[in-house]
């Protein structure tokens, strides 16, 4: 997958998303950073991209033409590559807020062009004429695209095969299921004090996937209600089936208490049984 980004500072995007998982992912052809400075495209000698806003306010904005002409350029190449254009993000705190959802779908295309605002953000006729989507990482304001265009690359990139050494654990991540992740431990099995749960040292599969479900959902319960009510509305069969689970383990845990007291009460008959005086036995002292 191609990530294009359109932006101001290329060196910021191309150092940092150098490094770790995502440069082995580049390096093993899985993935590649286009970094594109929108600067090499102001047709001005002065190299200027921004300018002041009409109407008056402070700061300047990125002014229309070498945003589409750098966007322009980059749909070009993948025109003749892909046969139809890319999708253009524009970062953006007005935007669609991106999830996990949106991650996933994204891994999806071939190529992407993530567009970086600076300043005041860009010409509202550049984004029109590019025909960007706006996405979001959240309700703040960062003073440039380039960070929340690496979140992107970087949530989505998790999503393409072979990216990650081991496929599973993004598929049991948070958010993957529609839940939070439970919590994990490694050695030692006591640590400070704490011990792992003991279910995880029982080498039972079954009973560890099962307390893992139970811990998800009583997390995602307890942090994020409207995560847990969407996936109760979503998997009716699955909440069904942990219900009759659980119902069933409460009808053996009374079974074997019930054995455990009848256990217990036909021990006490039986003590007891030993002080009753047998007729037979002649106790009077001779
Ligand atoms: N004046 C803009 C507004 O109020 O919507 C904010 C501009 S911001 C200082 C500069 C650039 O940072 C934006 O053009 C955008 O590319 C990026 N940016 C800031 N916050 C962001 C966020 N939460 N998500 C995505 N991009 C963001």
């Amino acid at each position: 997958m191609i990530f294009h980004v359109l932006t101001l500072f290329p060196d910021m995007v191309r150092t940092a998303l150098d490094s770790s998982v995502l440069g082995r992912a580049a390096r093993k052809g899985l993935l590649q950073i286009n970094a594109v400075n929108i600067r090499d495209f102001s047709g001005n000698i002065h190299n200027s991209v921004d300018d002041y806003t009409y109407g008056g306010g402070a700061g300047m904005l990125m002014q229309a033409q070498p945003v589409y002409d750098c966007c322009c350029s980059v749909q070009a190449g993948i025109l003749e590559r892909q046969k139809k254009p890319a999708r253009v993000l524009y970062m953006s705190p007005q935007g669609r807020t991106f999830d996990q959802d949106m991650a996933k779908e994204l891994a999806l295309e071939e190529e992407l062009i993530l567009l970086c605002g600076h300043y005041e953000g860009i010409d509202a006729r550049a984004l029109t004429a590019v025909r960007a989507e706006e996405v979001s990482i959240g309700d703040f304001v960062l003073t440039g695209g380039e960070l929340p265009a690496m979140v992107i690359i970087d949530a989505v990139s998790r999503m393409i095969p072979g990216v990650l050494g081991n496929q599973e654990s993004a598929d049991t991540d948070s958010f993957m299921n529609g839940l939070l992740e439970y919590p994990q431990y490694s050695r030692p099995a006591v640590w400070d004090g704490m011990e792992v749960p003991p279910v995880l040292l029982s080498g039972d599969h079954a009973k560890v996937d099962i307390w893992r479900f139970e811990q998800s959902l009583a997390i995602t319960k307890e942090r994020r209600p409207d995560l847990y009510e969407k996936f109760v509305r979503d998997n009716p069969g699955l909440m069904e089936e942990r219900r009759k689970r659980i119902e069933r383990e409460r009808r053996i845990e009374e079974r074997r208490r019930r054995k455990e007291r009848q256990a217990e009460n036909g021990k006490k008959e039986d003590n007891s049984n030993d002080h009753i005086a047998d007729p037979s036995d002649d106790h009077t002292p001779h």
